[in-house]
């Protein structure tokens, strides 16, 4: 860690911290007898708290954000650069960079035609759901303006995308919500028998999933329902990829009943899944709506992009003498020249470093090191993802699936974090299930980096469950 803040400047900055700021997340009554983590320095896979501990940071950010890691200066210059020339201009006029980034982030997105520019993945879906509302209207005699979403996927933390929040944890206290939201089952293989379908496996196991969205849709009335969101793979509620036959049978009955697919790519995103610029691309997904945020400019500015096809963008300009027919929406930051500055840099690192291959490579070998524990350790009963965006989930019987204590999965993550590497922690479906032991490392991560983790968690599991 550098040395220009020297001790009592690093005892301020808590004692102000701990004085003035509310913290995202957390609890604050531990923080009455102890002190807050303040993250004072990153550089490429590290980050040093307030105390000079050196972390290897396997969350990139906490909340698989920092996709090409930190301390990358010429995002940092490109954004100086952009913000002297023109920092600011509200997106109803356009910028150099907002042109630029969004031909570019277009050319990796065969099909979709056009970017809405706003500041936070929730922003970005509550711009998509308003657009499926305004389509009702437009199009469906005001219609078709319910929108379903999936048990476990989570699209933000405002009331309407915490109206489609299929992760009951987060949502307790804070209702009543937003009308028009209809809930969808899960699709994960590992708990199957909650969906009834234990019998099933594989591709059979995949269409019956889907098959149980077609049964809420007949059960709404599908001429009530606009559109379908869903994570390509489910991050918070688990790390959960589709099954084999889900996606293409999902895409079948969108298109029989007239409704509308919105991937939400806010974690999959840029590269995360590797190989592939956006999970929804690997399993040969045709969205109407495509929303993204974390990874667009890995957290070197606020940036989140709402993107659809030309068919949706042509539905709201279709009658101009109507003055009720464009998307009348604004977002204050979506004209910030800082977000696509650093998301056209961002893009450009991940190409020129190969970064897409090296978290497909980096990924395979995180998942065997993680299968690896499994044979040692009986309290893993599931390693699953994709890329460098997987989980493990802890369970007290392989046969029952009885979920461990979350205090048992905490005291692993503060095990690791007392061996300097951050870990996550996943499953906010059901309080008090948090069993998923969540890894995000950023896409530059070497062999040795990935070694480093995998042996923190053997280490923590040792030590927490024996
Ligand atoms: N969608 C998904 C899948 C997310 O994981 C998140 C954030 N964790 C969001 C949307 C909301 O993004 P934000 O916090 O930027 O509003």
């Amino acid at each position: 860690m550098d040395g220009t803040l020297n001790e009592n400047d690093l005892s301020r900055v808590v004692s102000a911290d701990k004085a003035h700021v509310w913290h995202h997340l957390v609890q604050h009554k531990p923080f009455e007898t102890g002190d807050p983590r303040i993250i004072i320095e990153g550089k490429g896979m590290r980050v040093w708290d307030q105390n000079g501990k050196e972390y290897i940071d396997a969350v990139s950010g906490a909340v698989w954000t920092v996709n090409v890691g930190y301390g990358r200066e010429r995002i940092a210059n490109a954004v100086r650069d952009q913000i002297m020339k023109m920092c600011y201009f509200a997106q109803a006029a356009g910028s150099i960079p907002a042109a630029l980034f969004a031909e570019k982030l277009i050319e990796k997105m065969p099909g979709m035609s056009r970017v809405y520019y706003t500041n936070s993945g929730s922003e970005a879906n509550e711009k998509a759901f308003k657009m499926v509302r305004q389509i009702a209207h437009k199009k469906y005699g005001g219609k078709k303006t319910k929108i379903l979403y999936r048990e476990r996927d989570y699209h933000g933390s405002t009331l309407a995308t915490m109206s489609a929040g299929g992760q009951d944890e987060r949502n307790m206290q804070y209702g009543p919500f937003a009308p028009d939201f209809v809930r969808v089952p899960h699709c994960m293989e590992y708990r199957k028998h909650e969906l009834g379908l234990d019998h099933l496996s594989g591709r059979e196991f995949g269409i019956a999933a889907a098959n149980q969205i077609e049964e809420i849709i007949l059960r709404e009335g599908p001429e009530t329902v606009g559109a379908l969101c869903l994570e390509p793979v489910t991050a918070g509620g688990g790390v959960i990829e589709a099954p084999e036959g889900y996606w293409d049978r999902v895409q079948e009955i969108c298109k029989q009943y007239d409704i509308l697919l919105h991937i939400d790519e806010v974690v999959c995103g840029v590269g995360r899944t590797g190989t592939e610029w956006f999970g929804y691309q690997h399993y040969g997904i045709k969205p109407d709506f495509v929303t993204m945020a974390k990874g667009v400019a890995s957290g070197y500015a606020a940036i989140a992009c709402m993107v659809t096809t030309e068919e949706v963008f042509e539905l709201f300009k279709s009658n101009p003498s109507d003055k009720l027919d464009h998307f009348r929406d604004i977002s204050t930051f979506g004209g910030c020249t800082a977000g696509p500055a650093a998301a056209l840099e961002n893009m450009a690192i991940i190409e020129e470093e190969g970064l897409l291959e090296n978290c497909t490579a980096m990924g395979a070998r995180m998942k065997g090191n993680l299968n690896a524990l499994m044979e040692k350790h009986d309290i893993i009963g599931d390693v699953r993802g994709k890329g460098l965006f997987l989980g493990i989930e802890l369970v007290k019987d392989r046969t029952t699936k009885e979920p461990v204590d979350e205090k048992h999965v905490m005291a692993v993550v503060a095990e690791c974090g007392a061996l300097g590497v951050i870990i996550g922690a996943a499953n906010r479906s059901i309080p008090g299930r948090n069993n998923v032991l969540a890894f995000s490392p950023a896409l530059i991560a070497t062999a040795d980096d990935i070694d480093a983790i995998t042996d923190a968690v053997d280490q923590a599991l040792t030590k927490v469950f024996g």
